[in-house]
């Protein structure tokens, strides 16, 4: 019997690995501008930085980059370019009609996608691994013990 379990997990592996590459839709509240990712995220972090936190209108930002030949794009989006304290960046690409940040991609890496993950209006969605600028994370916040801290 466990044998017969194993040969029809064997059986199963095309469809199983393709489960292992998810596919999430990332949308607007309007929902007309979309980003769809297929696979896991390559990293998932944590800012706490004043200008995340005036991006997201939250006291952090938490977000998700993906590989950019995964993920497809829909819907009309408009680009804020924010230039950082450190001249580093990021182009922001935001909905015309209600406003929401659904996608981004920092200067000089055009090989990601960052995609902020309250987009993705999956409570189920991955934990972030990554915690940054903690100087400026509000007192009350509270970081996951295993979370790595930079900064
Ligand atoms: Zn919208
Ligand atoms: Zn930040």
């Amino acid at each position: 019997m466990p044998g017969q379990e194993r040969g029809r997990a064997g059986v199963s592996n095309a469809p199983a690995d393709a489960a292992k590459r998810p596919r999430r839709v990332a949308a607007c509240s309007c929902g007309q501008l979309t980003a769809t990712v297929d696979g896991e995220p390559v990293r998932i972090s944590v800012c706490h930085c004043l200008a995340c936190q005036r991006r997201s209108g939250s006291v952090f930002a938490a977000q998700a980059r993906f590989a950019r030949a995964d993920v497809t794009f829909s819907g009309e989006g408009r680009e804020f370019v924010r230039v950082g304290d450190e001249g580093g960046g990021a182009t922001f690409t935001f909905c015309p009609a209600c406003g929401v940040t659904v996608h981004y991609t920092s200067i000089g890496q055009p090989q990601w996608v960052a995609i902020p993950v309250g987009v993705f209006a999956d409570p189920a969605f991955p934990a972030p691994g990554v915690s940054v600028y903690e100087e400026r994370m509000h007192g009350w916040v509270r970081m996951p013990d295993a979370i790595e801290h930079i900064f």
